[in-house]
């Protein structure tokens, strides 16, 4: 299973602390994460193993949209900050927009993204 991760500024708090929620059962589950670089530092501080491309505003976010072009992710978890601006926009846009070309799970706040991690966890538990 391989997991994009990508949080805003403004978001990156909410991040850590949805992902802290689901330790337990992540760590059950052979995961692969990657995420833009400074989301990812974050990540790794609350003690996940991450695999960090370059931060959003410099292509992370059009790295991101090229694995998932190239079908190397199962499900993208992006906490977006509606409520800022960013100088990336455009690249967040591809993102998405790449997302629902090629049909990639993408949640953009948390009470999606925990939606679709429980039923990741629940999958994993009946051996899907
Ligand atoms: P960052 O990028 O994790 O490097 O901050 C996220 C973004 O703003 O797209």
């Amino acid at each position: 299973m391989r997991i994009a991760l990508i949080a805003h500024d403004g978001k990156k708090a909410d991040m850590v602390h949805f992902l802290r929620g689901f330790k337990a059962h992540l760590n059950k589950i052979d995961l692969k994460l990657v995420a833009t670089g400074t989301t990812g530092s974050h990540i790794e501080k609350s003690g996940y193993e991450v695999e960090k491309l370059m931060s959003g505003p410099y292509g992370g976010d059009a790295q991101i949209a090229a694995m998932a072009a190239q079908k190397e992710l199962d499900l993208v978890v992006f906490f977006r900050d509606p409520l800022d601006k960013h100088p990336h926009e455009p690249d967040v846009q591809m993102l998405m927009r790449i997302c629902d070309v090629h049909n990639i799970p993408l949640a953009t706040n948390p009470a999606s993204a925990d939606l679709m991690f429980k039923q990741l966890t629940l999958n994993h538990k009946d051996g899907k």
